[in-house]
């Protein structure tokens, strides 16, 4: 993917698009992927980084969601289980089967617990991952050696999917490019354009780059703009009803030391009635989430101190060891978009919803990751009809995606085929296989990938979702700037002004 060519065919183009799409996150990117496999033109417009909204900031489950087992939302899990199994086959360099458990202190929650978790299974039918057990004390402190064993009963252990999320949007994204889509990151939606009969018939548009602005028309318009949907609405109807609420959620992570058992961990039941899990990534631990209502959704949302304290104070409860705030690596929050019940919206589950305000424009929003899929066929289906485009039926149930492979190697796996094109950089290059910070993995020619084929255009692109390092250790993200910035200047033709800035907004 190259920005410059992006660019030119979004600003040279005459003919409408038959679809543009508003956000380059999950929901935004799985309707480019979608419209782009069945021969629609698709113009997908991101106003900052690509998953640089809540899709980059989820707890990185592929699942069908115990909690709303719980709650009895059975369509629910099960609509999530089929697309959990799906995702695995087709992107199984990103996603994964990852063991949890689940540990009970009274012996009741072992059987009740056991029942609900071999339903889940059930649920899942051909697309299940590993069996549910109930298993002994001692099973469960093999599993999690730091688990607290004061009052352990026994536990349950069940399987789930874990994923990257920043690179799955971008291995979506390239999938759609693969497919003829043209997107683009660092472009801000400013308006919508109207027919003369009142129709939205495409946007306006901002380069925040070079400032430029352009028109880009369409048969149909998707407003994939996450927790910020209304905000598009509103340019549509400046009286439209807000449809969602906001609600935050935070994670922090943690040394591997916290966790080393290879398991995750799901404490069933938090103080305020949630669930929080600490689960094995990128070589430390997550813990998360919370669930903050807040009044409206910031562009970089912020853990706070009182979620932070509750997310290590609850881990605390059930680890040998307690962790501090000076055992924080680093933490993330990210803004779910929450769907308003009532209203007019055409619910296709409790969990998402599509709404159609005006002619032209259609919003798709809530739901998670894991249904990013059939959530994007419901919505291609209905845009499709409404922009009168030849009907088309969705390919992407079996659809693998860009970087497909299923030999997982070393650290550059998540790739996937890409990987290959990232050893040739280092064949040509030794340099750029040397590690740019002692703790981490990532080398100096996946900054290069990043801008050369995954348009990353600065160091926090590069940092946050091209690497995770900065939600993995915001330490060694500081250190790593300077060099990673360095990298960047030369790829992009940047002078040193550049770089100072790049790394002042690291910090
Ligand atoms: C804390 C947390 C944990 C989660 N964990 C999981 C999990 O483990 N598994 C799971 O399946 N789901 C999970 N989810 C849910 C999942 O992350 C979301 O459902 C999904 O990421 C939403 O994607 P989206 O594309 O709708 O929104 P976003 O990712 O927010 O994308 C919307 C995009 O629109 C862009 N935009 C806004 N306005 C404009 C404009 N004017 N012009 C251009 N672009 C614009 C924004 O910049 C943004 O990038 C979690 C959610 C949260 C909050």
């Amino acid at each position: 993917m190259n920005r410059d060519a992006m660019i030119r065919r979004a600003t040279e183009r005459n003919a409408p698009w038959d679809l543009v799409v508003i956000g380059g996150g999950a929901t935004g990117a799985g309707v480019a992927v979608d419209a782009a496999v069945r021969g629609y033109e698709v113009l997908l417009l991101e106003r900052g980084d690509f998953g640089s909204g809540t899709s980059s900031r989820s707890t990185k489950l592929v699942h069908g969601g115990v909690r709303y087992l719980r709650q009895g939302n059975i369509s629910l899990v099960m609509e999530a289980l089929r697309e959990r199994g799906r995702l695995r086959r087709n992107a199984p360099h990103i996603v994964h089967d990852l063991e949890f458990v689940l540990p009970c202190y009274r012996r009741r929650d072992v059987f009740m617990y056991g029942i609900g978790l071999k339903a889940y299974d059930l649920l899942a039918g051909r697309h299940r991952f590993g069996r549910s057990v109930i298993v002994s004390k001692n099973e469960v402190v093999r599993r999690l050696p730091t688990i607290r064993t004061e009052g352990l009963r026994g536990g349950v252990v069940y399987h789930d999917g874990q994923f990257d999320d920043a690179r799955l949007l971008l291995h979506l994204l390239m999938t759609a490019t693969d497919h003829g889509a043209c997107v683009l990151n660092y472009a801000t939606v400013t308006g919508l354009t109207r027919s003369a009969a009142g129709a939205v018939n495409g946007v306006t548009v901002r380069d925040t780059e070079s400032g430029v602005e352009f028109t880009a028309s369409a048969k149909v318009v998707v407003n994939a703009a996450g927790p910020f949907c209304d905000e598009i609405r509103r340019m549509a109807n400046p009286a439209a009803e807000p449809m969602l609420a906001a609600s935050q959620g935070s994670h922090v992570v943690l040394d591997h030391s916290f966790l080393p058992g290879g398991s995750a961990l799901l404490i069933p039941e938090t103080p305020d009635g949630r669930v929080l899990f600490a689960i094995p990534w990128h070589g430390q631990t997550l813990v998360g989430t919370t669930d903050v209502a807040i009044p409206t959704a910031p562009v970089e949302p912020r853990a706070t101190d009182a979620e932070i304290d509750f997310i290590l104070e609850t881990a605390g409860r059930y680890l040998t060891r307690q962790p501090r705030r000076e055992d924080v690596l680093s933490t993330f929050a990210g803004i779910r978009p929450l769907v308003k019940a009532g209203g007019n919206t055409a619910s296709m589950s409790r969990d998402h919803a599509m709404r159609v305000d005006i002619p032209g424009l259609v919003t798709m929003t809530g739901g998670k990751w894991t249904t990013y899929r059939s959530m994007a066929e419901g919505c291609v289906n209905k845009a499709a009809e409404m922009a009168g485009l030849p009907p088309r039926r969705c390919g992407t149930t079996e659809l693998r995606l860009h970087g497909y492979s299923q030999a997982a190697t070393d650290s550059l796996g998540i790739y996937g085929s890409d990987a290959i094109e990232i050893r040739r950089l280092i064949a040509a290059d030794p340099s750029l296989g040397v590690p740019l910070h002692p703790a981490l993995p990532y080398c100096g020619a996946e900054v290069v990938w990043a801008v050369r084929s995954e348009m990353a255009r600065t160091v926090t692109d590069v940092l946050t979702r091209r690497t995770r390092v900065l939600h993995l250790n915001s330490r060694a993200a500081l250190e790593m700037a300077p060099r990673v910035a360095e990298l960047m200047a030369r790829e992009l033709g940047r002078d040193i002004e550049w770089i100072a800035g790049q790394v002042r907004a690291v910090r």
